[in-house]
């Protein structure tokens, strides 16, 4: 559990309450919604270094209104149920509101990944995929796990292979888990996806101006001062994209050991090889031990993507930035969330703002199903179909096409270019409808709320056509 003002859980748990009391459900529905369905408790021993170590596990399953359900594996020294629960109801109201079909859940191993080797996370990784997979915490039917902080690919990648090995007749072992290489049953475009979702969730923010004026700003992300805590998967991305595609200035960026600030901009690539070269950001153009004091430094944008509980009740009163989203999963603790309210700041929600990375790995999960890659059946068809436009167009006006325009034009889409499409639609779609319910309705405080509300309306609907 994080060192803050209120636990994790108990911070998550207000949040809901405040927005199921807005919609009006039975006590007794708000009281199942609420609820965490089970948590198990792993542990389990890996022969390792001439001893043997005992690692423990978690896998939480919130709600199984929707089956498979989802949700992300950590590997963190910090770990703890309280944690791994408050992270599977998020991913339930998640799910809920970028509509992905899936319960939430999450999971933990209790362990610092960089005190052990590859060959020995291995290991470990297998082992406990041995242990969810006795407890089907992991099929492609009933629970798939995606990578969380301190994992990704590889690791994703072991626990899809060992799923195939103790189950090697299930035709759809792939989609035991997603996030995988795509030599591995996996979708282009997954690694950045919650980074690429910020970056969407953020353009589509800007088309909304009376949202953003609300924050005292205006205009496009062009010129917009920036400061991500943490550069690690979704942080990195997300800093990366906006800064090189959107025109933002990265001015801050905070790590472990410390953090960089300079209002001119930050060399993000730069700066993400320097933490893999040297495994921090001391030295680096820049550095300051004193991470307090870029937390509290002007920005127009701040994005935790780090862990939960930085912004609290104690410091959320020094934070300068007019827009807060929410990479990182549950970075604003709900007393802090109040504050930062009363001053305009525009929070947009993690349950929305970092549904990117599950939005992917729900394509990943049904092509891993479809057994067939997006864009297969459609590339060529659209490129003789095209042609044959072209041709007609050329014929009819006696002109031809630059050659240069015509590739372009005639190139169908490629997987990438379908899943950051589908990925786009979700989260300009869920901005749209958290922004409209929180504009037109004066009893909802903010866009958190708003999400919140949609999220339990949608399951409180999954319920009712059951008869509950
Ligand atoms: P990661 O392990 O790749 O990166 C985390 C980064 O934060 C690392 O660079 C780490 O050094 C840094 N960090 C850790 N503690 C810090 C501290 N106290 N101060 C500053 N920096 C610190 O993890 P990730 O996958 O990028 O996940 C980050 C957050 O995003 C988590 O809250 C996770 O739940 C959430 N999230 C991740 C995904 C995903 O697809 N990976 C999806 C949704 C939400």
């Amino acid at each position: 559990m994080s060192n803050h003002d209120e636990s994790f859980l108990s911070s998550v748990e207000r949040m809901f309450d405040q927005a199921a009391e807005l919609v009006g459900i039975p006590d007794y529905l708000q009281h199942k919604i609420k609820v965490c369905n089970s948590t198990y408790t792993v542990r389990f021993g890996v022969r390792l270094r001439n001893k043997l170590y005992t690692f423990t596990g978690y896998r939480s399953v919130h709600s199984e209104h929707r089956e498979p359900v989802k949700g992300g594996i950590r590997y963190s020294p910090h770990a703890d149920q309280d944690e791994v629960e408050a992270l599977a109801s998020l991913m339930t109201f998640k799910c809920a509101l970028v509509e992905a079909p899936f319960g939430g859940s999450k999971g933990a191993l209790v362990i610092d990944p960089s005190e052990w080797e590859p060959h020995e996370l291995e290991r470990i990784t297998r082992r406990f995929t041995q242990e969810l997979a006795k407890r089907t915490l992991i099929s492609p039917a009933q629970n798939v796990p995606a990578p969380d902080m301190g994992t990704g690919e590889r690791e994703m990648s072991w626990m899809a292979d060992e799923y195939k090995r103790l189950y090697p007749n299930d035709l759809n072992s792939w989609g035991c888990v997603t996030g995988k290489p795509v030599s591995k049953g996996g979708i282009r475009g997954r690694v950045e996806a919650t980074g690429r979702g910020i970056q969407y969730a953020l353009q589509e923010a800007f088309r909304h101006p009376k949202d953003i004026e609300w924050a005292g700003l205006s205009g496009s992300l062009q010129g917009k001062k920036i400061i991500v805590q943490g550069l690690g998967n979704v942080g990195y991305h997300a800093a990366q994209f906006l800064s090189q595609e959107d025109g933002a200035i990265i001015v801050g960026v905070m790590e472990r050991d410390g953090a960089v600030l300079d209002q001119g901009g930050i060399d993000i690539d730069g700066l993400h090889k320097y933490i893999h070269d040297n495994g921090g950001v001391k030295g680096f153009n820049g550095y300051t031990p004193n991470s307090n004091e870029v937390l509290t430094s002007e920005c127009d944008i701040f994005i935790p993507a780090a862990m939960e509980g930085v912004i609290t009740a104690d410091n959320a009163n020094d934070i300068k930035a007019n827009i807060i989203i929410e990479a990182a999963n549950g970075p604003v603790t709900f007393t802090a969330n109040e504050k930062l309210r009363e001053r305009n700041c525009l929070i947009i929600p993690d349950l929305y703002a970092n549904a990117g990375g599950v939005t992917v790995s729900y394509f990943e999960w049904v092509k891993n199903l479809g057994h067939i890659r997006f864009g297969r059946m459609q590339r060529r068809q659209h490129e003789r179909q095209t042609l044959g436009m072209v041709d007609a167009i050329e014929e009819m006006v006696g002109v031809k096409f630059p050659q240069d325009k015509l590739e372009k034009i005639i190139e169908g889409p490629t997987e990438l270019d379908l899943v950051r499409s589908g990925l786009d639609d979700v989260m300009r779609e869920g901005y749209q409808v958290i922004s409209e319910k929180w504009n037109n309705d004066s009893r909802i405080p903010d866009l958190r709320t708003a999400a919140m509300m949609i999220a339990i309306e949608r399951i409180r609907d999954s319920y009712s056509s059951l008869g509950i």
